[in-house]
């Protein structure tokens, strides 16, 4: 959906909230009170009653949207900014593009679009083959600031050598490196119009953060996130050598650097071009807050090959009923 195709759909808010009510009411809605998920709509309130217990629902209870100040067509332009563009937007650039007054309403809804997209994911389990690798995402611990702006002495992040950072002493929070866990479908391409391009294609990534990469942190989340007995590629890192007790089809290989690109060739690709991008457009993410990014990348990967709907997808994925 380009721009003038938007406008055309959405040309005002009334039409938004029709739009809004439509979807809703073909994913089903169900009550916050007895759980029931007949309801009737109030045209007059602008609200569904629930046929069971009579209680109402908002047009945008339990949905992405619940809670915020911005009009339905705002949170449309920027679900409709954020999936039409390969690449991302920054807060900053998306209140400039929005044309609103303040920033944080802005910040706050593009977090919510991103958890969203997480959770949607998360319904997913990889299967097949896949590449698995450890990754090192650039962090920023943001100083703490009291109600005045002022830096929260108690808020100093310390290194681990017990010194404080030079950055850290200018009053712009510490780089540090995040862990990430990343796993990308990799299967034999069978393509026969593909023989040119690369020897395995890409199918669905996942990547999560991680404390630390020992053996029971890994096998948790990969037994959460992929299907039993598939195949496993990793390199030989002592984290990965325990996937076959949850079930995995596990191959470590001792991996050259040179050799990284033919041995775990989109895994690597995938993380290279996230770390680009993040630091293209980003600078500087704090740690509560990288998940979501990661999210966000992820799930437009997920979707490349459904780029003209996308619109429509995200919206579904941000009006499920939060409350169970
Ligand atoms: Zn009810």
């Amino acid at each position: 959906m380009n721009l003038l195709t938007f406008n055309d759909r959405f040309p005002d808010e009334v039409a938004c909230r029709a739009y809004l009510r439509d979807k809703r009411e073909a994913e089903g809605i169900t009550c916050k009170n007895c759980r029931g998920t007949k309801h009737y709509w109030i045209e007059s309130k602008s609200k569904w009653r629930c046929a069971s217990c009579l209680s109402t629902t908002n047009l945008r209870a339990g949905t992405i949207m619940e809670k915020s100040k911005l009009s339905v067509k705002t949170w449309f332009m920027a679900i409709h900014l954020i999936t039409s563009t390969k690449k991302s937007f920054s807060a900053l650039e998306m209140q400039r593009q929005l044309g609103l007054k303040r920033y944080e309403p802005v910040w706050y809804m593009m977090q919510k679009i991103r958890l969203a997209m997480g959770k949607r994911d998360a319904k997913y389990t990889l299967q097949g083959n896949i590449e698995i690798d450890d990754a090192y995402f650039e962090i920023v611990d943001l100083p703490e600031l009291d109600e005045l702006g002022n830096k929260k002495t108690s808020g100093r992040v310390v290194n681990t050598d017990g010194k404080e950072d030079d950055e850290q002493k200018r009053g712009r929070g510490t780089n540090k490196k995040q862990k990430v866990l990343v796993m990308v479908e990799s299967n034999p391409n069978t393509d026969p119009l593909n023989k040119h391009k690369k020897k395995r294609s890409m199918g669905f990534v996942k990547m999560i953060i991680m404390d630390n990469f020992r053996n029971d942190t890994i096998n948790y989340e990969v037994s959460k996130a992929v299907q039993q007995k598939t195949n496993i590629i990793s390199d030989a890192m002592l984290g990965f050598n325990k996937l076959a007790n949850v079930g995995m089809n596990h191959t470590a290989m001792i991996v050259p650097k040179k050799e990284a690109g033919k041995t775990l060739p989109w895994v690597h690709t995938v993380i290279a071009n996230a770390k680009r991008l993040f630091l293209g457009i980003h600078h500087s993410i704090g740690k509560e807050y990288l998940q979501n990014y990661l999210n966000e990348y992820c799930y437009k990967l997920n979707r490349r090959n459904f780029q003209a709907d996308l619109f429509d997808r995200m919206i579904v994925a941000g009006i499920n009923d939060t409350w169970y």
